[in-house]
């Protein structure tokens, strides 16, 4: 039961991935650490991630499938805590995991195993976690002081893993940008990414009927690549390699869609080159009839392939390699898996996540202006962070 008065070691406020990582080192440490929580349910988006099944980190885990204003910042933690490392944690539980691809690797029981696995380690290194507790204000004397609607707590070290902005619907808040602003520390601009993009006007009333289609490509925008499938929805595009490429996109940029490309069409046109099969049936074989049904009604008037001059033929081949389209805009905080931006690295130690002007208060997990890509490198960055914090509290 709360007393009106709390003094702990350490009070991490949110109770997501990196925060309950944090605890369970502190706590194992030997320090007394309180997890506090507006939400009901201790980690929320554990619990979405990964459609449910928690893509809980990547085999391919490096500084290179992370965004920040400082690209090395999270080389410190990410090595301190590894993959294998989470890995050996389920391990330990008897929690089977399984590989998908390109590193991915997912529970085999669903994320509520991780979660359960959270708990139990963190009962075992006696850490508390209150939950529904709203806060009202944060500063520091001596000590911190965390005034919140279960009592105040007093401790010397606070940890601030609140996240991102996204998923308002499971609990996330600016709260940990606020309080770095309050201790006058710098905020990166922040917007959603991992996130599906939104058709303009015209294009959504010619693409909207595609809706639940699905088409293996390779998505590029500034300089950035990725390969996989794109979704249409009835707003726009989604889909893994649009998630990946809206961390890259800003307002106004094209996006570049290669929509064969792993096949060299151009070939094979030369191959047919004197056959009579209609261009849409031969390009039928290697798209979802809707998809192709409509891309051919928009760009080519389909005929007989040997009917097609030569520099029909290149026109065709460069649209298919190329397709241009120009999102309006993303889904936004509601849809996306995760904010771009947050608590600017400088102001951090990347060996403790302590603030640099403000000894004591630390800032792990998505807060901070680190966003890895699609396929478990935002949750390793969480456990690493945590961990890295939770050594130094
Ligand atoms: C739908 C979805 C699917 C995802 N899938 C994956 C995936 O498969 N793999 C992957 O690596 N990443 C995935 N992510 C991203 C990943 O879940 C997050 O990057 C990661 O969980 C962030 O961890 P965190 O501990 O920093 O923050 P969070 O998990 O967001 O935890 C923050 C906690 O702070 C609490 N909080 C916020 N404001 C306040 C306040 N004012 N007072 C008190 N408490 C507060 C929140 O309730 C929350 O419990 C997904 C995200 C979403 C939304």
């Amino acid at each position: 039961m709360l007393t009106s008065l709390m003094e702990r070691d350490v009070v991490i406020i949110g109770a997501g991935a990196a925060g309950l990582m944090c605890a369970i080192e502190a706590g194992r440490r030997g320090r007394r650490a309180s997890v506090i929580d507006h939400s009901g349910k201790a980690g929320q988006k554990i619990r979405v991630s990964g459609g449910g099944n928690c893509n809980f980190t990547n085999l391919n885990t490096g500084p290179e499938h992370y965004i920040s204003q400082n690209p090395h910042f999270c080389k410190s933690a990410l090595s301190r805590f590894t993959p294998g490392d989470v890995i050996s944690l389920l391990v330990k539980h008897g929690i089977g995991y399984h590989e998908k691809e390109n590193g991915q690797l997912f529970c085999d029981e669903g994320s509520g195993s991780i979660i359960n696995i959270i708990r139990k380690e963190g009962e075992a290194a006696g850490v508390q976690i209150h939950l529904n507790c709203r806060i009202s204000g944060t500063r520091k004397q001596e000590f911190f002081n965390v005034a919140t609607s279960r009592g105040t707590f007093l401790s010397k070290s606070l940890v601030i893993a609140t996240g991102g902005l996204s998923y308002p619907k499971i609990g996330a808040t600016g709260f940990g940008h606020k309080v770095a602003e309050n201790f006058g520390l710098k905020v990166t601009p922040l917007r959603p990414a991992l996130v599906p993009l939104t058709f303009n006007r015209k294009d959504l009333s010619i693409f909207s009927e595609l809706s639940g289609v699905s088409v293996k490509a390779k998505v590029g925008c500034n300089n950035k690549e990725f390969y996989g499938n794109i979704l249409f929805t009835h707003k726009g595009l989604s889909g893994p390699a649009i998630l990946q490429i809206s961390s890259y996109w800003n307002n106004g940029d094209t996006i570049h869609i290669d929509l064969l490309p792993d096949f060299n069409i151009r070939e094979t046109f030369i191959e047919k080159r004197q056959s009579r099969m209609e261009m849409k049936n031969l390009l039928a074989l290697y798209f979802p009839k809707r998809f192709i049904q409509k891309w051919c009604e928009l760009y080519i008037r389909s005929k007989p392939v040997y009917q097609y001059a030569d520099k029909d033929i290149e026109d065709i081949v460069r649209r298919l390699k190329n397709w241009e389209i120009k999102p309006a805009g993303s889904e936004g905080y509601s849809s996306a898996e995760v904010t771009l931006g947050g608590v600017d690295t400088n102001e951090l130690s990347s060996k403790t996540m302590e603030a640099k002007k403000v000894p004591g208060l630390y800032f792990i997990g998505e807060v901070v202006d680190v966003t890895g890509q699609l396929g478990g490198y935002n949750l390793q960055w969480a456990w690493a962070s945590g961990h890295a914090a939770g050594q130094f509290v």
